[in-house]
C-alpha cells in the first residue's frame, strides 16, 4: 500500500516512511503542480495516477474521495498511528532493511564500511553505532542509525499498545 500523505501532516509522512511505507507528503508536490498548495483535486489526481491511498485530515477531500481515503481524528501523532492501525492493519514494527528515507521516500542502503561516512555524521554517532544506512537519492544521501530516537518511538508505540 502506498501513501500520499495531506498537507499539515508532515510528521506522519516521516513516521510512515521509516516504518517502511512508500509516502509522497503533500507539500513536497507544490514543485510539480507549481501551486501551493495544492488543490485538492489535483491531489486526487495524483493519488488515481500514482496508486496511492490518502491521508487527510480534511473532511472535504476525504468525503470527495472517500472510497480511497483515510480521515484521521484528533490530534497526535500516536494517535494517528492507533487509527492507522485499526483501519489499515499497518504495522509499526521498525525494520532497518525496510526503512525509506525520512526526507524523500527513496530506499535506503546499507552502509557496507563505516568509515565511508567518518566524517560525515558526529563523533559520538559514529563511536556508538555500527550499522549506518545512506540514502540512495543522491541529491539527499542522508545518513540514518536506529539511535535513540527510533527506541523512544518503538518504547512509546509499546506503551500505548500499537505494537506488541
Ligand atoms: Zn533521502
Amino acid at each position: 500500500m502506498k501513501f500520499l500523505v495531506d498537507s499539515m501532516l508532515g510528521k506522519l509522512s516521516r513516521f510512515l516512511r521509516i516504518f517502511g511505507y512508500d509516502t509522497i507528503y503533500a507539500n513536497d508536490l507544490t514543485e510539480i503542480f507549481m501551486t501551493d498548495p495544492v488543490p485538492d483535486e489535483k491531489l486526487i489526481e495524483y493519488a488515481e495516477e500514482n496508486d496511492r491511498f490518502i491521508i487527510t485530515k480534511d473532511l472535504l477531500l476525504y468525503k470527495t474521495y472517500s472510497e480511497k481515503s483515510l480521515y484521521l481524528h484528533g490530534e497526535g501523532i500516536y494517535n494517528y498511528l492507533q487509527q492507522l492501525k485499526e483501519k489499515l492493519s499497518l504495522n509499526f514494527e521498525f525494520k532497518a532493511e525496510k526503512a525509506k528515507c525520512s526526507i524523500c521516500n527513496s530506499k535506503l542502503r546499507k552502509v557496507q564500511d563505516k568509515n565511508e561516512i567518518l566524517n560525515l555524521v558526529l563523533q559520538d554517532s559514529f563511536n556508538n553505532q555500527e550499522e549506518f544506512y545512506r540514502c540512495t537519492n543522491l541529491q539527499c544521501n542522508k545518513i540514518f542509525w536506529k539511535g535513540s530516537h527510533i527506541e523512544d518511538i518503538e518504547k512509546r508505540l509499546n506503551k500505548e499498545s500499537i505494537i506488541n
